[in-house]
């Protein structure tokens, strides 16, 4: 079992975030105060479905403890078995009809079997078609008194006004930086783990505040029962902190020598994305920490400026060490004075661009390398635009899959360059338990579906926190 699925809380001690919330919704539940409707909104999906679940445990729970879910009585037991029909999850995004809604309405007049209270879950409730919200607003006028509702969503501008007015509403925050290494401290403890104060803050600043990513990567980075920050630093290949700190003092100082460490982060083959994300992070913290002091952070704003814009542009751009390198000299340029210097720029210019070329040149043989493996031709071509066009036409976007990361993911993990390319040229769609692609031609067909490529993309998918999903090349 996951650390995650192992440590999703089972009861409201256990949920370590939005204190407020939590203490309002177990107050309720005491004092027999709940109401008929509950909507809880969410920025992000992470997490919502756990308070719903738990707060639908506790409504019915025969001998809560301290508001509490008591965890041991036959409903406590039966829901954690999933063996309980009085607690109904319904996802709205797979229930958008009418008629689903007009069972499950004809369904909720009846009593509950065991239950105090018979409660619908609906999932991201947005995802309801106009007439199935027009049901369901039906029932939330008049809801029968064994019936709770526990709406749920991340998206609530796009719930209509008249199913909001009559729910009570929870707005959720992101989960901070104190509450997320808390959680991690106490499964490091729970699990005897060994952890270094780095570490914790890398897991939390590369999850996006996001408990989910958090414990997934904790769990990732795990050996031998301890995880060290040089740990991570050897085996993601990121920059250590001092290392850093020592680019950030070169870039401040208009030190040309910044030029040659970033010539040498790249041959030592670091990963250049993460280590700009590191220093964008270093230098903000610095500057807030400046600011608190009273002192000045013009340098700073110039920097992070003019980092951020390039971060972003480097997402689009072929290659990343180039988009960074301009980004370097635009700092450096903009500090330049002496033509002393500007002509030292200069020579580092031409040195680089050699480099570039003398990479581009190796990455080119590379390519020429595999497609003399794989053979198109003409034809292959011609079949591949054809069927491109064709399905560009009927392309449909209904899922969260994001097709681009998955591919840029498998890049970063080595895939071959034509396994990508076959990639891109595919039609990728993605179902809860399995990924289908429709390949644009035997040859991409014959290109992406090997063993080998098989096991790449399914520890891809892992990194990506889908698993349990299979791969099916049409
Ligand atoms: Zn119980």
């Amino acid at each position: 079992m996951s650390l995650y699925l192992k440590y999703r809380p089972s009861d409201f001690d256990n949920l370590v975030w939005q204190d407020f919330i939590k203490d309002t919704l177990r107050k309720a539940v005491a004092n027999e105060k709940t109401v008929g409707a509950y909507l809880l909104c969410w920025p992000r999906w992470t997490g919502k479905t756990t308070t719903a679940r738990l707060l639908a445990k506790t409504i019915n729970c025969l001998n809560p403890y301290d508001w509490n879910p008591c965890l041991e009585c036959e409903i406590c037991r039966e829901f954690k078995s999933e063996s309980l029909v009085d607690i109904i999850e319904i996802d709205a995004a797979s229930h958008t009809w009418v008629d689903n809604i007009r069972e499950l309405i004809e369904r909720a007049q009846f009593l509950p079997t065991k239950t105090k209270y018979k409660i619908y879950i609906i999932d991201e409730v947005h995802m309801l078609s106009k007439w199935a919200f027009n049901a369901l607003l039906k029932i939330l006028e008049e809801p029968p008194s064994h019936v709770k509702f526990i709406l749920a969503t991340t998206e609530t501008h796009k719930v209509p006004e008249t199913i909001i007015s009559r729910c009570q509403r929870y707005d959720f925050k992101r989960i901070s930086h104190v509450d997320l290494k808390s959680r991690l401290l106490y499964i490091a403890q729970n699990e005897w783990i060994e952890v270094d104060d780095a570490s914790y803050d890398y897991i939390i600043k590369n999850s996006n505040w996001w408990l989910r990513n958090a414990i997934s990567l904790f769990e990732q980075l795990i050996s031998d029962k301890k995880i060290s920050y040089d740990d991570i630093v050897s085996k993601l290949g990121i920059i250590s902190s001092e290392e850093i700190n020592l680019f950030l003092d070169k870039l401040l100082n208009k030190d040309i020598a910044v030029l040659e460490l970033f010539d040498t982060i790249i041959n030592d083959w670091k990963n250049i994305k993460l280590f700009f994300k590191e220093l964008i992070f270093t230098a903000k913290n610095i500057a807030i920490n400046k600011v608190k002091t009273g002192e000045s952070i013009e340098n700073y704003i110039f920097i992070l400026d003019i980092l951020d814009e390039y971060y972003i542009k480097s997402k689009n751009s072929l290659d990343e060490n180039t988009t960074f390198t301009i980004a370097i000299l635009k700092i450096i340029w903009n500090y330049e004075t002496t033509t002393k210097k500007e002509n030292h720029i200069q020579k580092n210019i031409v040195s680089i661009e050699n480099h570039r070329e003398l990479e581009k040149k190796s990455e080119t043989n590379k390519i020429e390398e595999e497609k003399s493996e794989i053979n198109i031709s003409k034809s292959d071509i011609e079949d591949i635009f054809d069927f491109w066009q064709k399905e560009e036409k009927t392309k449909t976007n209904n899922s969260n899959f994001d097709v681009n990361l998955f591919i840029d993911n498998l890049k970063k993990s080595w895939a071959k360059w034509w396994l990508t390319m076959a990639l891109r040229w595919s039609k990728i769609d993605y179902y809860d338990d399995l990924l289908e692609i429709k390949a644009s031609s035997s040859i991409t067909k014959k290109s992406i579906d090997s063993s080998d490529n098989h096991s790449l993309m399914h520890s891809v998918l892992g990194e990506m926190w889908i698993e349990n999903i299979k791969i099916k090349i049409v």
